[in-house]
């Protein structure tokens, strides 16, 4: 299976709007960061984990033509504010989404519009939404996959793992739960923010620690701001551990 990061950045996004600082000025590529999303391939399958505001810009680089399914982390604008441009491809073939109820309910009112049967079809995406729950793996499309619950500040919000790979995006906890459910893994992708505290997500270093106490074979970090230089953060790094950036592929 292949993994590509199609964003690595908070929810700002980097370059911040508005911002003047040496990242945000920065030439390095590395230093640029969509919102946070993964697309996954096996064959001429594709699932993607989270639809931001720059899903279109990301699909279009990517020259998606079709998508399996969808998967949520959770409600927040940065990881669903792009269901709406899934249109044009869900009318080929309506297009599943898992997501936890709490995540639905975000999304049902975000976009009312999403489950009025009123108007033409084209006035909205063909999504078919599904309730996943942690701890409970489903197949959606042909691809095995287990959601895990992970803390995000006073809210519990879904990561994924596939096979020997775990994807859990702003995070800042680690649920008893979840512990058993993330060991033996090849690939860990990891919510780190910035190097200051943060109540919801993890710290450059509180990030570090908890990769350390997972022990995968790689981790690779995202959902990072402008307050980290790709390359620099890269050099502090132990063995095994690195910053993802946009464009990146994993093959797992
Ligand atoms: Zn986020
Ligand atoms: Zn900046
Ligand atoms: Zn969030």
């Amino acid at each position: 299976m292949k993994l590509t990061f199609w964003g690595t950045g908070t929810s700002t996004g980097v370059p911040v709007v508005g911002c003047d600082c040496a990242i945000c000025s920065s030439e390095n590529p590395r230093n640029r960061r969509r919102r946070a999303s993964v697309l996954l391939e096996q064959g001429p399958r594709k699932w993607l984990i989270d639809a931001g505001p720059d899903f279109r810009s990301q699909a279009l680089d990517a020259k998606l033509d079709l998508l399996d399914a969808v998967f949520l982390t959770h409600g927040h604008a940065d990881h669903v504010l792009g269901l709406d441009d899934l249109r044009p491809i869900s009318w080929k073939r309506a297009i599943p989404v898992w997501a936890d109820s709490v995540t639905i309910d975000s999304v049902r009112r975000a976009f009312p519009y999403f489950f009025s049967k009123g108007d033409g079809k084209t006035s909205r995406p063909q999504l078919e939404f599904h309730q996943a729950q942690a701890g409970i793996p489903l197949v959606a499309a042909g691809l095995a996959i287990l959601p895990l619950a992970i803390c995000h500040g006073d809210s519990k919000i879904l990561g994924f793992r596939v096979g020997n790979l775990a994807y859990l995006t702003d995070c800042n906890g680690i649920p008893p739960e979840t512990v058993p459910l993330v060991q033996d893994l090849d690939v860990l992708i990891l919510g780190a923010l910035r190097p200051n505290p943060h109540p919801t997500h993890f710290s450059l270093d509180e990030a570090t620690e908890t990769a350390r106490q997972i022990g995968a074979k790689r981790t690779f970090f995202t959902h990072f701001s402008h307050d980290v230089d790709h390359d620099i953060w890269a050099r502090t790094l132990p063995e095994g551990m690195a910053p993802a950036f946009d464009g990146l592929v994993l093959q797992f």
